[in-house]
């Protein structure tokens, strides 16, 4: 339990997709060096949001044990690069990477507060990078990148949170999965947080999510934090 923010028991999303080209895992969460030798920064994280200091609950756990070896991890999709999103890209040094053109130069160049949240480790091995730039279509309504991936994916540009921060929407049985990340407050829930400090953390595109949601039911919305709860509900936690 965070000490500070006694309700804040979160975890970190992260989803599995089978997908024509292999497993593509759309953010990593924290990955087993943040376990086994935690920067400072990692470690005031997982004080502050009560995350348990197990590295069963990393990714790359995980995914073993639904039986798939790290090697089935084709590719890794990027909402953002942040340590806390991007901590477990080392433990699947053969996936390419895919990320917007201007989150991996923000996380080359390290210039603002929240910038300091890019981890070297994280990238040390040098992955095999894909990057996007411009928006080439459109996902009701949002100006999108189509991902080269069936089901359908796309990254829709939610710039704010860091320079090159995406949303990424999956195609998911009939319905899709809109996983905002970063540019969410905590759970998707439109009132936990004032809308300043909404801004200042989170960025500018609440308020446009949270009405655009409202006429969007078939789009299930996840932020990059959720409680905990949210996670035991759906068997999944990270
Ligand atoms: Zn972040």
């Amino acid at each position: 339990m965070s000490p500070w923010f006694p309700r804040w028991h979160i975890g970190g999303t992260c989803l599995l997709v089978e997908t024509n080209d292999g497993l593509v895992l759309v953010d990593t969460g924290l990955g087993l060096h943040d376990y086994s030798n935690p920067s400072l920064m990692v470690r005031f994280f997982k004080l502050d949001f009560g995350v348990h200091n197990n590295p069963e609950n990393s990714a790359i756990r995980q995914i073993t044990r639904l039986g798939y070896t790290p090697n089935d991890v084709r590719h890794i999709v990027m909402t953002h690069l942040h340590f806390d999103h991007a901590g477990g890209i080392p433990d699947f040094p053969h996936a390419q990477v895919h990320v917007h053109q201007q989150e991996f130069e923000a996380m080359r160049h390290p210039r603002t507060l929240t910038e300091l949240a890019y981890d070297r480790a994280d990238f040390i091995h040098n992955p095999s990078w894909v990057l996007y730039d411009q928006p080439n279509v459109e996902w009701k309504g949002f100006k999108a990148i189509r991902l080269p991936f069936s089901p359908e994916m796309y990254f829709i540009p939610l710039f704010g949170h860091t320079k090159g921060h995406c949303g990424v929407a999956i195609q998911n049985n009939g319905g899709w999965i809109f996983q905002c990340a970063d540019a969410l407050p905590t759970n998707a829930q439109f009132d936990l947080t004032p809308q300043w400090l909404n801004r200042l953390v989170i960025g500018p595109n609440v308020t446009h999510l949270q009405a655009w949601a409202s006429t969007h039911p078939e789009v299930l919305l996840l932020a990059g934090h959720m409680w905990k709860s949210f996670y035991k509900q759906h068997q999944q936690s990270a």
